[in-house]
């Protein structure tokens, strides 16, 4: 399918993909929703029908996407992955939905992203198969029924909290994907050093692991830069502890996966706006980021790492963050700024 719609088919195959689990016994971890997700495909193929619409939620590299491959592969239909923001019309919807055959799935990333008239066009393609579609304006204006196939709809969001209700609502089953646990992490990072061919012990698997902010894409993505190293500075070594540290001090992330983006936030809180509550809007400018960046990737796992937390006035920084600062409340000094 040559659609610009399209931002990426299941026979892609750039190293990311190469990585990415294809069947549900290499997916590590989340392992309710791998369950139900499992029990949800054995049922439909037992019916011999499509699987319901699934929406997945929870912060970026989790493995949504990866997740929606191995549904489509489980299912063996094709994947047609999509995103929110790249259909602008509701024309560019029809011309996803027509081409699909019964039993494909269609992956919409970021949907919570997708444009009020498109998602009014999606309810009954989603509940009744159907596509209503006006072309043409003014007096030869007219509407066009086109009934499509049984297809499943995967619905990718990082923040759910932005969907609107009656899009929540047509989808059949819900997940939401967490962190990974170190131990989790270090097992993805050993498949990953297999198909890399890199060689890791336990010591450097942990290492990595214990410094990928709970995350499979970052794990893989640090994985290769202390491969780097490794081969450039450590005459080709298995990664160690101690090889993983240095590569990882050199990027300047510290021994609890915050990068400098992390430190910059907790900085502006404490020491900035001395510990009061500050709007999102506030702290994205005095950090030089998008809000919309702070709230999908930095914050989750800031918050869940007891650094900050979200009150009605605004974000504060916790004891924690003053303690990681070495910086005591009350004798904060503005002298960075
Ligand atoms: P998302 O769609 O949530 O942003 P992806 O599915 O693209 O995340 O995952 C990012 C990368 O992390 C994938 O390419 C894959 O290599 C890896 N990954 C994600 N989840 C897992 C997992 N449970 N086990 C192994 N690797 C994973």
């Amino acid at each position: 399918m040559s659609d610009r719609f399209v931002t990426q088919t299941i026979h892609d195959r750039t190293l990311d993909v190469s990585l990415r689990p294809s069947i549900f016994q290499d997916f590590t971890g989340q392992a309710k929703v791998k369950e139900r997700l499992e029990l949800a495909v054995e049922a439909a193929k037992l019916r011999h029908e499509s699987l319901d619409h699934i929406l997945l939620s929870g912060p970026p590299g989790l493995g949504k996407t990866t997740l929606a491959h191995i549904l489509a592969k489980a299912m063996g239909g094709n994947l047609i992955v999509t995103s929110g923001p790249v259909i602008e019309k509701a024309g560019d919807l029809a011309g996803l939905l027509t081409k699909l055959e019964a039993g494909d799935l269609l992956f919409i990333d970021e949907i919570h992203r997708l444009q009020k008239t498109v998602e009014e066009y999606l309810y009954p393609a989603m509940e009744d198969f159907r596509l209503d579609i006006v072309i043409d304006s003014g007096p030869n204006a007219r509407s066009v029924k086109l009934q499509l196939p049984r297809f499943t709809l995967v619905g990718a969001t990082t923040r759910s909290g932005l969907l609107t209700a009656p899009m929540r609502s047509r989808f059949g089953l819900t997940e939401r994907l967490d962190y990974y646990s170190a131990g989790e992490l270090a097992g993805i990072i050993t498949r990953a050093a297999g198909i890399l061919d890199v060689k890791i012990d336990a010591g450097g698997a942990k290492e990595i692991a214990g410094r990928s902010r709970g995350t499979p894409r970052i794990a893989n993505n640090l994985l290769k830069r202390c491969r780097d190293f490794a081969q450039v500075k450590a005459g080709n070594a298995p990664i160690d502890a101690g090889i993983a540290d240095k590569a990882l001090a050199m990027l300047e992330i510290d021994e609890h996966g915050l990068d400098e983006m992390d430190k910059r936030i907790l900085e502006t809180l404490v020491i900035k706006f001395a510990g009061k509550p500050v709007g999102i809007n506030s702290l994205a400018v005095a950090v030089g980021e998008e809000p919309d960046t702070l709230e999908e990737v930095y914050e989750p796992f800031l918050i869940m790492e007891g650094y900050i937390q979200r009150t009605p006035q605004g974000r504060v920084p916790t004891e924690l963050a003053f303690k990681k600062l070495g910086i005591q409340r009350g004798k904060q000094t503005n002298e960075l700024f």
